[in-house]
């Protein structure tokens, strides 16, 4: 299928966004992509392989997972501190990007038009059944997590895999709400994509503060259970959350190549559900992080998922809303200014 042909008028007029406005990318598998880079001798890795992008698409803040594979889950804990120490040490000379763990040092980075960069678990499935462990992945510059990626954890069931279609049951445990309540005393924040159903409901009758979908779309757009009912986007929405874009073609339903088409799909659809405040952008560009974790295994690279070639293509799908007829008001909140609204008023004031 032929996809949207960008216009040159509205490419300009995406690319004057993206100079003057921020963007913000609430999911990409960072922190696990260095940590194993650096295991097979790259060193730099940030400044080869992502900071040209995330220039070129205007990026102030991206959000990085600590997500752990089932290959590494027997010491899984470990492997998410061995992430968030890799990905220190490989920004520690780079000038141009920072981490950040609270409003006030997201917002100083943003005034100095530094990169910012925000550490979330992607599944909390390496602490066990003990929410304490979470002070300590605080400690660590963690702020926020998701309970479960998508498999069985202490805390909650996650939904099936993006390549699979099957319900998956069963609700948080009674060690996921205390988990729920330990987050909110911590301020951290609180991802449900990933979640199966049952959990995503018993979230929201619990949570106080407002949650995210970092990365997951429309199932009414596309039928995959990593994707959000119409009711579940609305009470994401309700509560002040926001829904992440997902440009991972399993979950935008672009397999025939007509990504931008499905993107601008997913958008139009949440913005009838939600309205314009409650949609940003969370890529899940993963392809670089593949090739290399498939490296490391001696595996063939898989074929390639992301819908988008690079962050620098950010400008692209904001060119192809801009066409669809989607005003520059709406779409600059989109692409970068709901989310960074969301965090900081999520995030503790300042570092404790
Ligand atoms: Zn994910």
């Amino acid at each position: 299928m032929k996809d949207i042909q960008i216009e040159e008028k509205y490419r300009r007029q995406a690319e004057k966004l993206h100079r003057e406005n921020p963007a913000v990318d609430a999911h990409l598998d960072l922190a696990g992509e260095v940590l194993i880079r650096r295991q097979l001798g790259e060193r730099d890795i940030v400044r080869h392989h992502y900071l040209d992008d995330w220039k070129r698409g205007g990026f102030s803040l991206i959000v990085s997972s600590v997500f752990v594979e089932n290959r590494n889950l027997s010491n899984g804990f470990e492997n998410a501190l061995q992430q968030i120490d890799a990905l220190k040490k490989d920004l520690a000379d780079l000038t141009e990007v920072r981490l950040v763990s609270c409003a006030e040092s997201l917002k100083k980075a943003i005034a100095e038009k530094k990169i910012a960069i925000l550490l979330y678990m992607e599944g909390l499935e390496v602490i066990g059944e003990d929410p304490e462990l979470l002070t300590e992945l605080k400690k660590q510059g963690i702020s926020g997590a998701s309970l479960v990626w998508s498999r069985k954890g202490a805390f909650a069931n996650g939904c099936c895999r993006a390549t699979e279609h099957r319900q998956v049951r069963g609700g948080l445990t009674t060690h996921g709400r205390n988990a729920v309540r330990k987050m909110e005393e911590l301020s951290l924040f609180l991802d449900v994509s990933h979640l199966n159903d049952k959990g995503f409901e018993d979230i929201q009758a619990i949570t106080e503060r407002p949650f995210i979908a970092t990365h997951s779309n429309s199932r009414s757009v596309y039928d995959s259970y990593r994707n959000l009912t119409d009711e579940q986007l609305r009470k994401l929405a309700g509560q002040g959350g926001i829904a992440g874009l997902n440009a991972c073609k399993y979950i935008t339903g672009s397999l025939s190549g007509n990504h931008l088409e499905m993107l601008c799909r997913h958008v139009q659809k949440e913005l009838e559900i939600m309205g314009e405040e409650h949609i940003g952008y969370g890529f899940d560009l993963c392809d670089s992080y593949t090739t290399a974790s498939c490296r490391q295994q001696g595996k063939q690279s898989s074929e390639a998922e992301d819908c988008l070639k690079d962050h620098g293509d950010a400008v692209l799908l904001t060119a192809a809303l801009l066409q669809q007829g989607i005003s520059q008001e709406t779409v600059r909140k989109i692409m970068g200014e709901n989310l960074l609204n969301y965090f900081l008023k999520i995030l503790p004031e300042t570092g404790q």
